[in-house]
């Protein structure tokens, strides 16, 4: 088939030919050797420090133009060598790179406290002070020059419970095979137990629940060791370094307090009797006495067959973002204008979908559209993170543009939740309407209860081991059932296997990660209300939202926006909405 060019990104925009890039590249390194020049300087004057981060921000500025073109090149054909060639060259340059920007920020750190009081008064230095403080405040937690070095040496070694995991887990499981739908045996894997879970035949689902978990068991002390492993590092590192706690030394890079890890859990707590009522009407439309923790996935109804071409995609979600404004619109129409987005599946090409891109470049957006609702919502997703890059790179100087990931996925759910009221204020087929209003529900379920648990399994875990318990996989085993039986609640049964469940959860590697996928959903929720209430100052005060990149404490973006995640309250409405859309589901399927 011939591909449609309207279809496909411009990546010509960025450099119109690969001498053009080329031309760049060879600029990276002077403009390392010119960074380093700087080292030893930074105390001299307020006038030499700004030079000297002007100057580091240009390298950085450059190497991710250059780095993030080949990469998107790459995506459009994986398969082809010269494009994997060309991303590696940039990589081992940037590799081989990495030592001349690593004294940076000690030898700010060290500038004497009077000297930098002096520097930060300094009209110079203003536009920067944020991000200065921002890296002083971290000096409490870093250790001399010496001490450093030796743990900069380590970190490979220390890093190795991590590596042990994903070897483990990723290259020498072996879960074997079940017999399938279709009654012949199909392999087992990551990949395909989610499929299995799916599927309507409830032995299917049964054999490969026992499966999965049965064949996690047999290694659990392996797995127990590992996990041990990386949440000791957390909590050994968190006192070198001088904070209370794990949880606060992992919170501190995005100057969260624990409280709000605290608050999402003790809210969802006081939450979940929407959780268990979604649970009963799961168990009464599936026509069970009780559920079992394999009736989790299989979709509650059937699933929508209908078809969107890419056009009836576009005015779908430009339709469903209306809320957003004119400015909105407007801007949005550069993405197909201009054509950030690569839209076709094609042999060779990414999977999946992204929205990336950089500083000077547009926010450009990977998709494999394939004509389903699914691929719908993806669009709007990605539009989501595409426009929120385009407002904080046009609004912010390059310094400040790059936004946090603990705001990351705000605008994307945002846009997604405002795709579902579109299309259930629109559709006239209850069918519909009741696979929408259950797909919502799962999703918040996916994002804000079960990450929950997971963020509550975390805390636990370190917390234990901070008071001295070596993680056995009986005592893993124990809480995790415990929780679990909290969390589901009276409609499901009791089980045993399920108390395996931690051994095969990467996150639990990725030191308090996973609550930020519970604020960002429950931020998402309040924000989607906000802009479809109509009230200009709202939605307004989302534009400052989309628009501050990186010039705020992430909890203070939020609050602007309308979201004050230091209270309970965004939480609390997320799981109130979340119980009234049980309810609704309920009222649908009676008709
Ligand atoms: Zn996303």
């Amino acid at each position: 088939m011939e591909l449609n060019e309207k279809m496909t990104w411009d990546l010509s925009a960025m450099y119109k030919d690969l001498t053009a890039w080329e031309a760049d590249f060879n600029k990276i390194r002077p403009a390392a050797e010119k960074f380093l020049s700087y080292k030893g300087r930074l105390a001299e004057s307020p006038a030499v420090l700004r030079e000297a981060i002007e100057v580091s921000d240009e390298f950085d500025r450059l190497a991710s133009k250059v780095y993030v073109y080949c990469h998107l090149k790459s995506d459009e054909n994986t398969a082809d060598n010269k494009n994997r060639a060309r991303q590696e060259k940039v990589e081992a340059l940037l590799a081989s790179l990495a030592e001349t920007d690593a004294w940076f920020d000690p030898e700010i750190m060290s500038i004497p406290d009077e000297v930098m009081e002096k520097f930060l008064a300094s009209p110079e230095l203003a536009f920067y002070k944020r991000s200065l403080l921002e890296l002083l405040r971290e000096k409490p937690h870093t250790l001399t020059e010496p001490e450093e070095r030796l743990l900069g040496t380590l970190g490979d070694v220390l890093g190795s419970s991590d590596k042990a995991f994903e070897m483990l887990n990723d290259a020498d499981m072996d879960f074997g095979s079940i017999k399938g739908e279709s009654g012949k045996s199909e392999k087992l894997t990551h990949g395909s137990y989610r499929k299995f879970l799916e599927s309507p035949d409830r032995e299917v689902r049964k054999r490969a629940f026992k499966k999965m978990f049965s064949s996690y068991r047999k290694l659990r002390n392996t797995f127990s060791a590992t996990l041990d492993g990386t949440v000791k590092r957390h909590v050994v590192s968190s006192r070198i370094r001088h904070y209370g706690s794990a949880l606060e030394a992992a919170l501190s890079s995005d100057n969260v307090p624990a409280e709000v890890y605290r608050n999402l859990i003790a809210t969802v707590h006081n939450n979940l009797d929407a959780f268990y009522d979604y649970m009963k009407l799961r168990k009464e439309v599936m026509k069970l006495d009780r559920l079992d923790m394999f009736d989790m996935y299989n979709p509650l109804l059937p699933n929508c067959r209908k078809e969107y071409s890419f056009a009836e995609a576009v005015e779908l979600v430009k339709a469903a973002l209306k809320p957003l404004g004119d400015d909105y619109a407007k801007n949005l129409e550069l993405a197909f204008k201009q054509r950030w987005v690569d839209v076709p599946e094609r042999k060779g090409k990414r999977s999946g979908a992204y929205s990336s891109g950089c500083y000077d470049s547009y926010p450009y957006l990977l998709l494999n559209y394939n004509n389903t609702l699914n691929d719908v919502f993806t669009l709007a997703h990605e539009l989501g993170h595409s426009m929120h890059s385009f407002y904080s790179n046009k609004t912010q100087e390059y310094h400040y543009a790059d936004y946090s990931i603990f705001v990351a996925e705000v605008a994307s759910t945002t846009n997604e939740l405002l795709l579902f009221n579109h299309l259930l204020e629109t559709t006239t087929d209850k069918d519909f309407r009741a696979f929408l209003l259950g797909h919502l529900l799962d999703e918040i379920r996916g994002t804000i209860y079960r990450q929950t648990m997971f963020a509550e399994f975390e805390l636990l875990m370190h917390e234990l081991s901070e008071a001295g318990e070596p993680l056995s996989a009986d005592l893993l085993c124990e809480k995790y059932e415990e929780l679990n039986a909290l969390y589901y609640g009276p409609h499901v049964k009791p089980d045993k296997l399920i108390s395996m469940e931690w051994a095969r959860i990467p996150h639990f590697y990725y030191n308090f990660y996973v609550y930020k996928y519970a604020t960002g959903m429950s931020a998402a929720i309040q924000l989607a209300e906000n802009l479809r209430s109509g009230d200009p100052e709202k939605r307004e005060a989302y534009f400052g939202f989309l628009k501050a990149g990186d010039s705020k404490d992430v909890l203070d973006i939020m609050k602007d926006a309308g979201v004050d995640l230091s209270t309970p309250a965004p939480i609390e409405a997320a799981l109130k909405f979340f119980g009234k859309i049980v309810k609704e589901l309920r009222q649908e399927l009676k008709k």
